[in-house]
């Protein structure tokens, strides 16, 4: 069972805002408008950006402790690095906002974890929620993992159900398997050789799939810790590639018939 967790710590930035206020009718109306006919039209998608640029700048905020629905663990972390110091904090940001932006065109309207790559946070737990509370039809959380030096690819990560989670499980692996089929085929990265069975792993240390109540999964779009996949992961042209690739993958989940 879960207990509920105490409040530990105070915040020392401020909470993000959440969402755009919600819109007038009239606003919605327009939009509903612009977007009739495109495949993502009335929609919404969370996209999270894993880290953020300045999390090294703040480590007493960064380790605070906070509960992720089945143990305690860090607010955040800084992500990895390349051995040329092109950080994950700002690959992330450049999938996720490539991402955004292909999402929008498609007809979405896409609520982000974060919105810039100079900030701390905000906490793995208070992203779970800003997706939560936004109730998106799907979310991802995107980044790219520090693994062994000589493990290369992408992997995707599924929630395990905990309880918070459990009826967003069988979606969740349902977009898990598109993402993971898409992303090996539009982008040329292959799946993971040291993590996961196929390209996917469940987890259950996730603050992201353990808080979930919305079909979200979290994928590692290669190993920065490798030399030939960080060549790979730092090109605009893989970050774009890739966001292309999670963008079909959305779409198709999400307009998938029956
Ligand atoms: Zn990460």
């Amino acid at each position: 069972m879960l207990a509920p967790p105490p409040l530990l710590v105070q915040h020392q930035a401020p909470p993000p805002a959440i969402v755009a206020p919600a819109p007038a009718a009239q606003r919605t109306a327009r939009a509903v408008k612009r977007t009739r006919g495109l495949p993502l039209a009335g929609k919404v998608v969370g996209v999270n950006p894993g880290h953020n640029g300045r999390n090294w700048s703040d480590p007493t905020y960064i380790d605070h402790q906070i509960w992720n629905g089945r143990e305690w663990e860090n607010c955040d972390t800084t992500g990895t690095e390349t051995d040329g110091g092109y950080t994950e904090a700002l690959f992330n940001w450049q999938v996720g906002s490539d991402l955004a932006a292909d999402l929008r065109g498609e007809g979405a309207q896409v609520v982000l974890a974060r919105h810039n790559n100079d900030g701390v946070g905000p906490c793995v737990n208070t992203r779970a929620q800003i997706l939560n509370q936004a109730h998106v039809d799907v979310a991802v959380a995107i980044h790219a993992d520090g693994g062994p030096a000589d493990g290369r690819g992408f992997t995707v990560l599924e929630p395990v159900a905990d309880g918070i989670n459990n009826r967003v499980i069988k979606p969740s692996d349902r977009f898990a398997a598109v993402l993971r089929d898409d992303f090996r085929a539009d982008t040329g990265m292959p799946v993971s050789t040291y993590d996961g069975v196929d390209g996917l792993q469940p987890r259950d240390d996730l603050a992201g799939e353990n808080l979930t109540k919305v079909p979200s999964v979290l994928i590692e779009c290669g190993n920065m810790r490798n030399a030939t996949d960080a060549a790979i992961l730092v090109t605009a042209s893989f970050q774009k590639r890739a966001a292309r690739a999670i963008a079909a993958a959305i779409t198709a989940f999400l307009t998938r018939k029956g």
